[in-house]
């Protein structure tokens, strides 16, 4: 079975394309590739994703974790796990690939003024280890999102 979306050619780089609002909570979510929603979606639907274009909204407290240009929406109970909706700022997961929390990022900064974590997730991106295009639901490196 071939459709538009499995013959489009492999783009990584997403940063370009605009964003869209959240239908659900009204911020500005960004755009994320098919190959992300067919990782988290759950299934069936992840068999059955129409072809289009995907936005992750990032917001905790918003229930809407993908949705699309055309109106699909798929909330946090069709996805398969863990998207730190509903959570608290400091339960969240900041790094998907190599499983780093942000309260223990914080533990460590506490601890000893950096964050031995974080150096870890910044060497193993570098070694390109990581594998935030499935792994993370926002299909993106999650080095931003670390607290400083
Ligand atoms: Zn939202």
């Amino acid at each position: 079975m071939s459709s538009c979306c499995t013959s489009s050619p492999a783009k990584k780089d997403t940063g370009t394309q605009q964003q869209m609002d959240c239908p659900h909570c009204g911020k500005l979510a960004k755009p994320v590739q098919l190959i992300t929603l067919l990782h988290h979606v759950v299934a069936p639907l992840n068999q059955q994703l129409p072809c289009d274009e995907y936005f992750f909204c990032a917001n905790i407290s918003c229930g809407i974790v993908y949705f699309s240009k055309t109106g699909t929406v798929f909330d946090h109970t069709k996805v398969r796990k863990n998207t730190n909706k509903g959570l608290s700022d400091t339960s969240i997961t900041l790094c998907y690939c190599f499983d780093v929390t942000q309260a223990r990022v914080l533990e460590e900064i506490g601890q000893t003024g950096e964050s031995a974590s974080k150096a870890f997730v910044v060497e193993q991106t570098k070694l390109k280890n990581c594998a935030c295009d499935v792994r993370n639901p926002s299909g993106r490196c999650c080095l931003k999102d670390f607290p400083k």
